[in-house]
């Protein structure tokens, strides 16, 4: 067994992981990890949670999978919870964040093009965005480590600068624009936070030139900066909505939501997946979004936060020749490091056994499960002070 006939599109960490349970992950040799990557931030309830495991169970037992021809009630139960609990009217099920953002384009050009205005369909997204790995979605994103290589950019797909307003206004005036797309906080790019006064003056902006706003809430979203979404910190709703990651708390499920408005276009025929909403994904979907969505859920992420926050600002201070900036939202955190943050992880792991994930701008992104105990957090500041006693003794040498 080897990663010979593996397809070779990832730089793999040469853990074998075994199994897991809650923040902690055990390799195949028997040592144990505290977790805060969790499938970045996709196991938001930690590894092998006992609702979780329960719901998979019991309707494996019953039903895996039927056609989207047939009435499906574990989907219409998970979106009408979904529905309750944001700006959204209607939902279509996918298997991933990229496949939701895919059907968040779709929907968004398809509602000029029922509205009598096909020509608009320019939809502007951001550096240091991501999106997924499907065309779509990296046409959106337009990272070039992502699309080099590729064949044509997509028509009508533009990029700005992240924080740059005259340009975004521009993008709004242009009459053939037909929706932006960003993350309000953003994941892989590096932790950057989209100040809540910009979003709100997007969605004036939006309202007055027709525009369709979509979030991709696939990271940032379902409780991981405190809010079930992260928009709702800005007092704003966008027409459009991208979940996944977390929302099946490890299985694969990712959702689009949308206003009926901005969903008008969406009518039969014009989309559709074969596993996307199947009776499985939607009963551990159903569990999950229940589970997150609970009001102690979301209080114990700001508490565990604003520890780690305090805590990890403090180990800056200590480390200054280690650490330039921690920053983030929620559990979505991120520290830039002076070493080269993928040389750090290997630290962390093999002499704190402490797993953090990568970020853009020479980030490690701390992601740990949104119901970490305190003594749990405690425990990763305190693997995350001796992987960066152990990175400073590097530096020296
Ligand atoms: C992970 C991610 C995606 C892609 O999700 P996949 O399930 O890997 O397709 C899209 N957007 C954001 C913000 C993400 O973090």
């Amino acid at each position: 067994m080897s990663t010979e006939h593996l397809m070779g599109v990832y730089n793999r960490a040469p853990l074998e992981v075994d199994r897991g349970r809650g923040a902690r992950l055990w390799g195949k040799d028997g040592t144990e990890y505290l977790d805060c990557v969790m499938g970045i931030s996709t196991n938001a309830l930690g590894h092998a949670h006992p609702i979780l495991v329960r719901a998979v169970k019991d309707q494996a037992d019953k039903l895996w999978h039927v056609s989207n021809i047939f009435k499906i009630p574990g989907q219409e139960a998970l979106a009408d919870a979904l529905c309750e609990k944001s700006f959204a009217d209607v939902v279509f099920f996918t298997n991933s964040g990229t496949e939701a953002v895919e059907c968040a384009l779709k929907t968004a050009r398809k509602y000029h093009s029922a509205n009598g205005q096909p020509e608009r369909i320019d939809i502007y997204g951001f550096d240091g965005s991501f999106h997924g790995r499907t065309y779509g979605a990296i046409n959106a994103a337009a990272n070039p480590s992502y699309t080099n290589g590729f064949g044509p950019p997509m028509e009508g797909f533009h990029q700005l600068v992240w924080g740059d307003r005259e340009a975004l206004e521009a993008a709004f005036r242009n009459p053939t624009t037909c929706a932006v797309i960003l993350e309000p906080v953003q994941g892989e790019g590096g932790c950057r936070v989209t100040p809540d006064e910009d979003l709100r003056w997007m969605r004036q902006m939006a309202d007055e030139h027709g525009v369709l706003i979509i979030f991709d809430e696939v990271q940032c979203g379902m409780g991981r900066t405190g809010k079930l979404w992260a928009h709702e910190w800005a007092g704003m709703t966008p027409d459009i909505m991208a979940v996944a990651k977390a929302l099946g708390g490890g299985f694969p499920i990712g959702a689009c939501l949308a206003t009926t408005e901005a969903a008008k276009g969406m009518t039969p025929g014009a989309h559709g997946s074969t596993f996307g909403g199947n009776p499985l994904a939607m009963a551990v979907g159903q569990a999950a979004f229940t589970e997150i969505s609970r009001p102690e859920t979301l209080a114990n992420v700001n508490e565990i936060a604003g520890y780690l926050k305090q805590q990890l600002h403090g180990v800056a201070q200590r480390f200054p020749d280690v650490i330039v900036e921690v920053r983030g939202k929620g559990l979505l955190m991120g520290v830039k490091l002076i070493p080269n943050n993928r040389e750090f992880m290997g630290w962390a792991r093999d002499e704190a056994h402490l797993l953090v994930a990568g970020g853009g701008d020479n980030l490690v992104r701390i992601l740990p499960p949104l119901n970490m105990t305190l003594d749990e957090a405690r425990e990763a500041v305190e693997r995350f002070e001796k992987a960066c006693e152990f990175a400073r003794g590097k530096l020296a040498a």
